[in-house]
């Protein structure tokens, strides 16, 4: 049986709410990623890695759906100085998120991936998350592939500094997921991360260092081996925690 949420009938969604089927949704984003990569960047990568844990949970007999990805959301304003940042204030994307979750969870679904391909949603969704558990005694749970690819990405990268916005890590992502879509003859290092100080993190790096291209990080170290070892290990992790995550019984 299809793991696509959107081409069961409605009996066999009642049958996946009654195995407790985990739900995936997938959240990216549109928005500029240089001249290098295609604006769909963010929500290509979660449609990848959704579908890849679908496949894998449903091998690992873990009953589970995937809803089609959210490709539209919240950017700030740094990146929208450039074409291809069709954007949703945050207010507006955390109640349309709450508002689909709050409606799966009405349905009787109670295991609920926010699976999150953009920084910029980070800080929303995990609010959401704890909204909806306020609402609802229902905890869903939030995934990053970039965080479940981190220790991989470390191990291998070649860029010292890393990726925050079309470097190395996106790009190589890119590279393995959709080649034809990258313009390897637009590669540009002068947005390389320069700012490696200890406000990264506590200060947003996108107020650290001016980007002159719309990048932060430098694709040029990118290869499709990278993205392939990245994206692999970010389904492995992910299919760990969502095990648990199905397995673990709620608190009574
Ligand atoms: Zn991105």
């Amino acid at each position: 049986m299809s793991y696509y949420y959107g081409e069961l009938n409605y009996v066999q969604i009642q049958e996946a709410i009654d195995k407790n089927s985990v739900i995936i949704l997938p959240i990216g984003t549109t928005e500029e990623h240089g001249k290098h990569l295609p604006v769909e960047t963010d929500a290509m990568i979660a449609k990848y890695v959704g579908d890849k844990l679908g496949a894998a949970c449903q091998e690992a007999g873990i009953p589970v759906l995937v809803m089609r990805t959210i490709h539209y959301g919240f950017s700030m304003s740094v990146v929208r100085k450039w074409p291809g940042c069709p954007n949703i204030n945050t207010r507006t994307f955390m109640d349309y998120i709450y508002s689909m979750v709050e409606s799966l969870i009405k349905e009787g679904f109670r295991k609920i991936v926010l699976l999150t391909c953009h920084g910029n949603h980070d800080s929303l969704l995990r609010t959401v998350m704890r909204e909806i558990a306020d609402a609802h005694n229902v905890y869903i749970m939030t995934l990053a592939p970039f965080a479940l690819a981190k220790d991989t990405y470390e191990r291998l990268k070649k860029d010292p500094e890393g990726d925050i916005h079309g470097g190395e890590y996106e790009t190589s992502c890119m590279l393995h997921i959709a080649p034809e879509l990258v313009d390897t003859s637009a590669y540009t290092n002068v947005d390389a991360i320069r700012c490696n100080t200890p406000l990264r993190g506590p200060v947003s790096t996108w107020g650290l260092q001016k980007t002159q291209t719309g990048l932060f990080g430098d694709p040029t170290y990118a290869t499709a081996e990278l993205g392939k070892a990245c994206l692999e290990a970010a389904v492995e992790k992910g299919v760990e925690y969502i095990k648990a995550y199905y397995e673990h019984n709620e608190q009574s």
